[in-house]
């Protein structure tokens, strides 16, 4: 069977550094806020060309201690894809702002940015921009529009660690990043983590506080934080991990390139190529008409497959304020996405059996 992904054997290659790392640190003696994590953000920094980085618990609160450090005015309206992990739209409740829904390219998945405008008011203040399954967001129009309208641009790159637009990583495409290091991610940790990336010092500092209970000085609190910290052993376990991240999107890279060119079926709708080379490939994601016949279909010949994701986040229990929105192209591609197994241990073997498969989905159906 070939997994939709199996962290164990992605992480067994660096196992004896790994455990090297945990032992380090173990025998250190100092686990929260250390050395560890001060090397970690200077090298994630330098890794993304940012200025700043800090280190924090997991991908959300990177995003939410984003929208507090802004200190947006109440009621400040939030643009944030339809179509995306429903963390990207919680940070933004969580902070006490108004997520305002925009439909995605189904082309590229990723926010619309001529579909952006209409939804800004004289409440707007910022534009979270997702780039969705490591595929960086059409960034010049969304430049050009926050420029116009005084919007600040945060990106959510969890899933994006690496991607580049125009030769810039993301990361470094707008006022502040959130990067999750959630073990499934393109560089995991073997927990929760996450960082922020930003090119403001201010902004920095704040988060910086934020994190650590709004506090520089132990015991004198500045502002009403939380505990949200990148533990010693994560940062270490990521340190071992980071010098082969630009080798294993390679890997990606040429996985996605051998999907794009020998997946041939008029039953699925692939993900464009334009920009193969500079996407880090997450998660391949096709489109099927008949989602669940496929998926079966592989499953039949050995082969899991996942959906990222089934339920639009204005369409969860959670948000049944935002159940009356209609946003028919959104819950088209979560009726439709399926992901294909791409990971950097996939043998050469193993994509020719997802290709042979997938190509012959499409005989079996046709007959
Ligand atoms: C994983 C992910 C997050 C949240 O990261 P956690 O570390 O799990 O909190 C946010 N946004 C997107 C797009 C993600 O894929």
């Amino acid at each position: 069977m070939i997994a939709h992904l199996d962290l164990g054997r992605e992480n067994r290659p660096y196992e004896t550094e790994l455990l090297a790392a945990a032992q380090r640190v173990l025998t250190s003696g100092w686990y929260i806020l250390g050395k560890e994590l001060a090397a970690f953000e200077t090298e994630w920094a330098a890794y993304c060309g940012t200025s700043h980085c800090l280190g924090v618990g997991n991908g959300l609160d990177a995003l939410t201690l984003i929208f507090k450090a802004l200190e947006l005015p109440a009621g400040s309206e939030v643009i944030v894809p339809a179509h995306t992990y429903v963390a990207s739209v919680l940070s933004i409740t969580n902070a006490g702002l108004t997520p305002r829904f925009v439909e995605p390219d189904t082309a590229s998945y990723n926010i619309d940015p001529q579909e952006i405008e209409s939804q800004i008011t004289e409440k707007t203040r910022a534009i979270l921009v997702v780039h969705l399954y490591g595929k960086c967001c059409d960034m010049k129009p969304i430049w050009e529009l926050a420029r116009r309208y005084n919007l600040k641009i945060v990106e959510d790159a969890a899933q994006a660690h690496g991607a580049l637009y125009q030769g810039q990583k993301a990361g470094n495409l707008g006022d502040a990043a959130a990067f999750s290091f959630y073990p499934t991610k393109n560089l995991g940790a073997l927990g929760d983590a996450g960082a922020v990336t930003t090119n403001d010092a201010e902004l920095a500092r704040r988060v910086g506080l934020l994190r650590n209970y709004g506090s520089e000085i132990k015991y004198y609190n500045e502002l009403q934080g939380t505990n949200s910290r990148l533990d010693e052993i994560q940062a270490a376990l990521l340190r071992v991990k980071l010098p082969h991240l630009e080798a294993d999107n390679r890997r990606r890279r040429h996985i996605a390139h051998r999907f794009l060119t020998e997946i041939h079926s008029s039953l699925l709708q692939l993900p464009p190529a334009q920009t193969y080379d500079q996407d880090v490939w997450h998660l391949f994601v096709v489109r099927a008409r008949q989602r669940e016949e496929f998926m079966a279909y592989l499953a039949e010949q050995g082969i899991q497959t996942a959906i990222h994701y089934p339920v639009a986040p204005h369409q969860q229990a959670a948000y049944a304020e935002y159940h009356h929105l209609s946003l028919p192209l959104t819950e088209q591609l979560h009726r439709e996405v399926v992901s294909l197994p791409l990971y950097p241990t996939l043998t050469d073997q193993e994509v020719d059996q997802i290709i042979q498969a997938v190509n012959a989905y499409s005989l079996v159906v046709a007959e």
